[in-house]
């Protein structure tokens, strides 16, 4: 059963929901995830059947896109930064709300663990808060924009928000998940003029050159440094690190120009080690983010506007399964055979 929304929260059928790494990693329980039962899902898109008495921008019949949870309150939110908010594991990983309670119960009255990333979206209809419900036009495809609110942005904000690539730029990209090819067309969108993909995938390299790239490289087969230093005899100025990974890490700071600026985003399976003597004359600036930098209520309307303009072609990541396949979903997700799943879970004209 789903209680009807709080004060400050939203009711909203769900449409559709992506699967993004981070569902899988609570799933396996390998960061500080929820306890089992658990209802997750945090990519979802829908339509607003019902609202608490203290949401005044959103009304019943709009469309949204779900994205992360914050307070809004604290010093780090009204710094502009919530997606650094202290109160960002509680009310993404917690498993509840901020107070502890829920809002799904079985019939006998016991809890459900809930509100996973103030949504819970793997469901027909979720409870979320005023905060991270973004109202998005009705004129664009809402089954295909759920991934805005966690993965897209996460790519795409690397470059525009936090690097602030410009025009003539050059920039490299480390892994090409969904998360690294919404970096990548974001970077082919800024007119970066150089856009490196690092992959061991060459099917996924070659999509990288139709995305935009302008040059790939197989770690697998090739020596990363070296190639970038073939491609860009002073180094690289710009780079975005979706793996984690201590190698492919180093290789491209050993080959960045000086005060090249590194990104973050990789979950780290061991602790990072760099090579710091090499990089002390260097004036590198290496940053770990969260949802690229992103205010999501400003940032996914610009992304929307940006796909309607042509210039970032999200949908092209994109497979659709239908919410009973769910497992299928994930299981192309995990082999690499679908960049982005998206389950197509509610009905909805236009
Ligand atoms: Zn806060
Ligand atoms: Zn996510």
């Amino acid at each position: 059963m789903l209680d009807p929304p709080k004060s400050e929260e939203v009711l909203v059928r769900i449409i559709a929901t992506g699967i993004c790494h981070t569902d899988l990693v609570a799933r396996d329980y390998v960061m500080g995830s929820p306890n089992f039962p658990v209802i997750l899902g945090h990519e979802g898109s829908g339509i607003i059947e019902s609202v608490g008495e203290d949401v005044h921008h959103l009304k019943v019949g709009d469309h949204v896109v779900l994205s992360y949870g914050f307070c809004g309150e604290c010093e780090i939110c009204r710094n502009g930064t919530p997606q650094y908010c202290y109160e960002f594991f509680t009310r993404n990983f917690s498993g509840g709300r901020v107070d502890g309670s829920h809002s799904h119960h079985y019939h006998d009255g016991k809890a459900i663990n809930d509100n996973f990333f103030s949504q819970s979206s793997f469901a027909t209809y979720a409870i979320a808060h005023k905060n991270n419900v973004i109202a998005v036009p009705k004129d664009a495809p809402l089954e295909l924009l759920g991934p805005l609110g966690c993965g897209l942005q996460t790519g795409a904000g690397a470059i525009i928000n936090s690097l602030r690539v410009r025009v003539g730029s050059s920039v490299i990209i480390t892994g090409t998940g969904a998360v690294g090819l919404a970096a990548l067309m974001a970077a082919k969108a800024t007119s970066a003029t150089t856009i490196i993909a690092v992959d061991i995938n060459d099917e996924r390299l070659a999509f990288a050159m139709e995305l935009g790239a302008t040059h790939t490289i197989n770690s697998l087969s090739e020596n990363v440094s070296q190639r970038i230093l073939e491609i860009l005899p002073k180094g690289v100025q710009y780079a975005v690190d979706t793996t984690g990974r201590n190698e492919v890490i180093n290789s491209v700071l050993s080959s960045m120009r000086p005060t090249g600026e590194m990104i973050c985003i990789g979950v780290a399976q061991k602790p990072l080690a760099l090579e710091t003597n090499i990089f002390l004359t260097k004036g590198y600036k290496i940053k770990f983010i969260n949802q690229g930098d992103s205010v999501s209520a400003e940032f996914i309307p610009k992304l929307i506007k940006m796909y309607q303009n042509g210039q970032f072609p999200f949908d092209k990541l994109i497979k659709k399964y239908s919410f009973e396949d769910i497992n299928q979903a994930v299981e192309d997700s995990e082999k690499g055979r679908t960049i982005k799943s998206v389950l197509l879970i509610g009905e909805y004209g236009n």
